[in-house]
């Protein structure tokens, strides 16, 4: 009797034993592993299995012991039965009779078997089935210490799931700041760099292992700030300061000096996380590049100024001259008057021009397209009047058409290509301000046709080729800051050749002067016909 009592106190040490190793371990499998060898210790089992609901609540083989892989397809069929009778509370002998068939089909030399469902409350966290290859008996009070030991391990398998889901968060967390297409930074209450995510050394020439530790201050070298002060807002109490509910975010914008000495313009948001106590604990900061941003508003700038300048020239022309023919104290002769008329129409022309300009490329901006008035194009004969017509404002330039004589028609916007050729033929007069010739020609090969405009003005540098197509993009040198121009010319005559389906390109090299080449394909898309 007395050995008896022994025995069952060193279990009770031993159970206590292994619950709180179980307990203690936040790795899923291996408190899985646990808990069906202390069970199978327990039981003196050969085989055993541990299986938990998934997501959608289908009980899965989690752990086995002593059962082969190949057994385990036929297993889990079988499982899902036996887990609903275990689970459902179905009397001992439904259970019990299932499961010798069970566990006797997985291994014909078992004759015994146990299954404790393993529960949190009332709600069933998993099951355990051992299998044993003796009979023997078992009290109600080993029964009742099994079932305490299942109910311990149900315990131990949720604190293992819970930090598993916790630790998969963090790493999915993790993934998405180290992704992130914004620099991203964290802060300890301190302000040192306990974060630094990839695009954040792509954007500072940092690497996150030398960063990591340092203040961020020593990262973070503003040349320039333009607004928000995190240091200062730290002194004035931020975030705490900040009482009223809602965006409690610093922003701070400027040019940053990167690790190689090169600047760059950024904005940073800096977004505090305060503990329970209220008390600062971290700063998430997100950096984000805005030099194209800069570079946009820049180009709009210019482009304002410019726009301005240009319509203000003919206005002023038109002014003037108006205001000559009507004084009453002069009589003009007849010449003079049309003279002065001719000027006051031409600049109205112009004036209409670049209103029309700018209305197209605002339109295209907004509607993201073009609509075209198709019929047969006779671009030599286009090419032939628009020289004509700028032969008397370039006295100094020398022009020559060379077309072959068999150049064909195309279908496609005269009123639109007529305002490409003048915009090209405009431009190689501009950027050729010592003279020079100027040569149109085209190429009919295939099923496309191309007209070029060739130059022997200033050129441009690569570049500036990749750029000059761009919206309001305006080579910056001291020729294109004296010569008129809104950068929208090469944007609008791109947009055009392109609503052609066709392409525009430039050759070109600095001082060497510039060739641009349209080419339309002789057969219009169907959709347009
Ligand atoms: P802009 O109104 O400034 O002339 P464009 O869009 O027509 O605008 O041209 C953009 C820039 O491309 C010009 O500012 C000029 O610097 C450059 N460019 C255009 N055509 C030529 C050319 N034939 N030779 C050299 N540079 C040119």
């Amino acid at each position: 009797m007395l050995a008896l009592l022994d025995f069952r106190v060193r279990q009770r040490d031993f159970l206590l034993e292994i619950t709180k190793a179980i307990t203690a371990q936040l790795d899923l499998s291996e408190v899985l592993r646990r808990v069906l060898y202390a069970s199978l210790a327990m039981l003196g089992g050969q085989i055993g299995l541990v299986a938990l609901p998934d997501s959608s609540g289908q009980y899965r083989v989690r752990a086995v012991e002593g059962i082969p892989p190949e057994r385990m397809g036929e297993l889990t069929d079988r499982l899902v039965e036996m887990t609903e009778l275990v689970t459902a509370g179905a009397d001992f002998e439904t259970v019990d009779s299932h499961l010798r068939t069970f566990i006797a089909g997985v291994d014909a030399r078992m004759v015994q078997a146990f299954a404790l469902p393993m529960m949190m409350g009332d709600e069933p966290r998993g099951l355990l089935i051992v299998g044993r290859s003796f009979r023997g008996g078992a009290t109600p009070d080993d029964v009742q210490v099994l079932q305490s030991f299942a109910d311990q391990a149900a315990i131990a398998v949720n604190n293992a799931q819970l930090y598993e889901r916790i630790d998969q968060e963090r790493r999915r967390f993790a993934a998405i700041v180290q992704h992130s297409a914004d620099g991203v930074m964290v802060l300890d209450a301190q302000l040192q760099i306990r974060g630094f995510n990839r695009a954040l050394e792509r954007m500072t020439g940092w690497r996150a292992q030398d960063a990591l530790g340092l203040p961020e201050g020593e990262v973070i070298n503003w040349k320039r700030v333009e607004r928000g002060d995190l240091t200062k807002a730290i002194d004035d109490g931020w975030p705490a300061a900040i009482t009223e509910p809602g965006d409690k975010t610093l922003y701070v914008e400027g040019d940053l000096v990167r690790r190689d000495g090169l600047t760059l313009s950024v904005g940073i948001r800096y977004a505090p996380l305060m503990d329970a106590e209220g008390n600062l604990s971290s700063i998430i900061a997100n950096l984000r590049d805005i030099t194209n941003f800069r570079q946009a508003q820049e180009m709009q700038n210019t482009f304002i100024s410019a726009v301005s300048h240009e319509l203000k020239t003919p206005v002023a022309l038109i002014k003037g001259h108006a205001a000559t023919l009507r004084r009453d104290d002069v009589e003009w002769t007849p010449n003079i008057v049309r003279e002065y008329s001719g000027v006051i129409e031409e600049e109205s022309d112009r004036l209409t021009e670049l209103i029309e300009s700018l209305l197209t490329a605002s339109k295209l901006q907004a509607e993201g397209g073009m609509r075209l008035y198709r019929s047969e194009v006779r671009l030599d004969h286009l090419a032939e009047r628009a020289v004509e017509r700028f032969k008397q404002q370039a006295p100094r330039h020398k022009f020559k058409l060379i077309f072959p004589k068999q150049y064909p028609p195309v279908f496609a916007d005269e009123g639109k290509l007529r305002q490409v050729l003048d915009n090209l033929l405009s431009n190689a007069i501009k950027y050729s301000p010592d003279g020079g010739l100027i040569e149109v020609g085209g190429q009919a090969a295939g099923d496309a046709a191309s007209v070029y405009v060739r130059d022997q003005g200033v050129g441009l540098s690569d570049l500036d080729q990749d750029r000059i197509f761009e919206r309001f993009y305006r080579v910056d040198g001291a020729l294109s800051r004296r010569t008129a121009g809104t950068g929208l010319g090469l944007y609008l005559a791109r947009a055009i050749v392109e609503a052609h389906s066709g392409t525009i390109s430039v050759v070109s090299a600095p001082g060497k002067g510039a060739t641009f080449t349209f080419t339309l394909p002789l057969t219009p898309p169907r959709a347009a016909e």
